[in-house]
C-alpha cells in the first residue's frame, strides 16, 4: 500500500434501511459507513449498521494485542440509517480507546443529545453511560480540521429534509468526497410548482444555480466523489422531494465537475443485485467516457480502494 495514497472502504453502502437476503450480497444490505485510512490516522464517514463490521475488525486488532488508531467519526448527518450501527459499535465499549464523533452545528438539536436519545431505554436496551471508550462529541466549529497529514473539510448541502453535511478530505494531491443525502436534481432541474413545495419552496432558481455552482467547486477535480445515486431516472419521478438523487443527474455533475471516478452509493432499498448490475451496464455505456477518462462504478460492500 503507497503511503501518498488514502485507502477508502465501504463497510455499507445501502440508503435508508437495511436489506439482508440473497437479492442485496453482491453490493450488500448495510446501511452507510466508509472508512478512510491514511498510516495512522483512521477516519470513519457514518455509523449506519455497517460500522458494526468495521468495529469487529478494530476489536480483533485489539485484542491481538494491535494498538488501535484514534478514531474520528464524522456523521453527515443523524437520519437512522446513518447513525443506527453506533450501539453495536464494538471500540466503544473498550476501555482505552478514544473515540471522537463529529457534526454539524446547524441542527435544531444538539448532536450529543440526539445520540443519547437513540439509546433511551425507549430504543434501546443499555444507554450510552455504557460505553467504555473515552467519547468526545464534536459540533464542528471550524471550516477544516487535520487528522494526521489528512486535512479534511465539510459544507451544509440543503436538498435533503433535516439537512446533511459533505466532506471533503484531502491528502497531498489526493481527494476524496463523500457527499451523501442530497436530491441534487432539486437544482438541476426544479420541478414546475417548485414554489409550491413548503420545504423547498422559498429558494428561487438563481439561488438552486449558486447552490449547484458551490457543489461543483467542492467536488471539483476529486479522484473519488462517493455520491447519492439512489433512483434510476425512472423511480425518481416517483420520489421527487425524497431528499434523493437520479443517477444521471449525480453522474453529469460528476463529469461536469472533473471528477475522475465516481462510486454511486446510498443503493435504493428496493434494487437488487441484477438490477444494480443492469445500471452498471446501462449507465456505464452512457457516461464512461475515453476523452474525460471519467469512471463510475456502484459501490460494493467491503469493497477497498486506494485513491
Ligand atoms: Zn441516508
Ligand atoms: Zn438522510
Amino acid at each position: 500500500m503507497s503511503s501518498n495514497q488514502l485507502h477508502v472502504t465501504f463497510w455499507g453502502t445501502r440508503g435508508s434501511l437495511p436489506t439482508p437476503g440473497r437479492m442485496t450480497e453482491k453490493y450488500g444490505g448495510n446501511t452507510p459507513c466508509v472508512s478512510i485510512e491514511h498510516q495512522d490516522s483512521l477516519v470513519i464517514i457514518d455509523a449506519g449498521t455497517g460500522i458494526r463490521l468495521l468495529g469487529i475488525e478494530l476489536a480483533k486488532a485489539v485484542n491481538a494485542g494491535k494498538h488501535l488508531k484514534k478514531i474520528h467519526l464524522f456523521l453527515s448527518h443523524t437520519h437512522w440509517d446513518h447513525i443506527q450501527g453506533l450501539p453495536f459499535f464494538e471500540p466503544a465499549f473498550i476501555p482505552g480507546v478514544q473515540m471522537h464523533i463529529y457534526g454539524s452545528p446547524a441542527r435544531e438539536k444538539v448532536l450529543e443529545n440526539i445520540l443519547e436519545g437513540q439509546m433511551d431505554t425507549h430504543y434501546f436496551p443499555i444507554d450510552m453511560s455504557m460505553f467504555n471508550a473515552t467519547l468526545e462529541i464534536h459540533e464542528i466549529n471550524a471550516k477544516a480540521i487535520e487528522i494526521g497529514d489528512l486535512r479534511l473539510d465539510w459544507q451544509e448541502q440543503i436538498f435533503h429534509p433535516g439537512g446533511c453535511a459533505r466532506y471533503r478530505i484531502r491528502l497531498g494531491d489526493r481527494t476524496m468526497v463523500y457527499a451523501s443525502d442530497i436530491e441534487l436534481d432539486q437544482m438541476t432541474d426544479p420541478p414546475e410548482n417548485f414554489q409550491a413545495d413548503p420545504q423547498w419552496g422559498h429558494l428561487d432558481l438563481e439561488e438552486r444555480a449558486r447552490l449547484l455552482a458551490e457543489f461543483k467547486d467542492f467536488i471539483r477535480g476529486a479522484d473519488l466523489l462517493i455520491g447519492d445515486g439512489q433512483y434510476s431516472e425512472t423511480e425518481y419521478t416517483n420520489r421527487r422531494g425524497w431528499g434523493h438523487s437520479s443517477i444521471p443527474t449525480v453522474a453529469e455533475i460528476a463529469i461536469e465537475s472533473e471528477v475522475k471516478q465516481l462510486a454511486v452509493f446510498h443503493h435504493e432499498p428496493r434494487t437488487s443485485d441484477s438490477q444494480i448490475d443492469d445500471y452498471g451496464r446501462t449507465y456505464g455505456r452512457r457516461f464512461r467516457t475515453k476523452e474525460t477518462s471519467f469512471n463510475l462504478f456502484w459501490a460494493r460492500e467491503g469493497m477497498t480502494i486506494a485513491v
